[in-house]
């Protein structure tokens, strides 16, 4: 049976990536070699990180004066290392979920943090709109889309310090306007590739600014000096994102990834609002995430949400139990989840709710 995979992360990959990783386990490049066992420092390698750095920049129109890097740690490890290398003083954060609530965790262990707004009292339902960020800090730092409860900004704001977003679950959903930060990540297994593997694009000026000795390995410097080859890679996952890369060009870029993005989550959405038994757990439909869309079912129906998971599984439709704390269903929609899948999850909704 087909499946339709909702998964939040890890999560759905292109076929074509899938296809290409799995041909390049046996046979990479024409070496008569997988990619698992050759150098890191093979031409046949460099041409991969290359070529992956330079659709990056060329997809998301990285202006001169910034650096690609491909890291390993994930995205939680970016908590640590942005306030490693940025935070001088105080830095200011948004609270916007549970990965946002783990930076400040983090920003902590560095410096003063000034938390300007926070939607924790409403479980995370909205994206903050009132605050002002002050002009003295060292930066200020935004998670765009939250996961786990399907809010997300799809603008860039415009503030008068240095700018940090964590984008894990929207980067290449959307244009972004690069020069507007000074440092963007992403941990890959979202919209990219498998997990192992960070994609951090930061202002080469942005670093050098606090006093602190800063380890060799969390010193953005020594990746920007070495082009994420100080050490070896996590070569497997960016030969992945190189496959997906590839894809997204080839559709058109991210405007038209947008377009695509745009439309799945227009018919999803449309269907939980006309429906009477599911309701979104977002409060304001422009905070909205087209990429994790969190619905649950109403009181009336609350005893029929495991009911409906095993509806959907009989189906093909997997992954879209909802995070643990915010209950339901959360089905996410990543560039690589074709739109019939969303029909598929939207006609099982209707079917399901005819029948009680
Ligand atoms: C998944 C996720 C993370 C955590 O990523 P890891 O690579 O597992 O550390 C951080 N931020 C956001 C927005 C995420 O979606």
């Amino acid at each position: 049976m087909k499946k339709h995979n909702f998964y939040a992360g890890p999560s759905i990959l292109t076929q074509q990536t899938i296809r290409n990783t799995a041909d390049a386990i046996i046979n990479f490049a024409d070496m008569g070699l997988s990619i698992l066992e050759i150098s890191h420092r093979s031409k046949q390698f460099q041409a991969v990180i290359d070529e992956a750095s330079a659709l990056v920049k060329e997809l998301l129109n990285v202006p001169d004066g910034y650096s690609v890097l491909w890291l390993g740690g994930g995205a939680s490890m970016q908590f640590c290392m942005v306030p490693f290398n940025l935070l001088a003083r105080k830095a200011a954060y948004l609270e916007t979920g549970t990965w946002a609530s783990n930076a400040i965790k983090e920003a902590r262990l560095f410096g003063e943090v000034e938390v300007l707004a926070s939607s924790k009292d409403a479980n995370f339902s909205y994206y903050p709109k009132d605050y002002v960020v002050p002009a003295d800090v060292d930066y200020f730092h935004i998670t765009t889309n939250n996961t786990i409860y399907g809010t997300e900004l799809r603008v860039d704001p415009d503030v008068p310090v240095r700018m940090v977003a964590d984008m894990s679950s929207d980067i290449f959903s959307r244009p972004v306007d690069v020069s507007k930060y000074d440092l963007i990540y992403a941990g890959a297994q979202k919209n990219l590739a498998p997990a192992g593997v960070t994609l951090v694009i930061v202002r080469d000026e942005a670093c050098g600014h606090v006093d602190r000795p800063i380890p060799t390995m969390l010193d953005y410097r020594t990746h920007i000096k070495k082009g994420s080859m100080f050490n070896t890679p996590p070569v497997l996952p960016i030969f992945s994102a190189l496959q997906t890369l590839r894809v997204y060009k080839d559709m058109g870029g991210v405007a038209e990834l947008e377009k695509i993005d745009l439309a799945k989550a227009a018919l999803l959405y449309k269907a939980i609002d006309e429906s009477k038994m599911f309701v979104g757990t977002v409060t304001d439909p422009a905070d909205r995430s087209i990429m994790n869309v969190c619905f649950v079912m109403t009181p009336e129906f609350k005893e029929l949400e495991g009911a409906f998971v095993d509806f959907c599984a009989e189906r093909g439709i997997v992954g879209i139990k909802g995070h643990r704390s915010v209950g339901g269903f959360r089905a996410s929609l990543y560039n690589a989840l074709p739109l019939e899948s969303v029909e598929v999850l939207v006609q099982a909704m209707h079917d399901f709710e005819k029948m009680h």
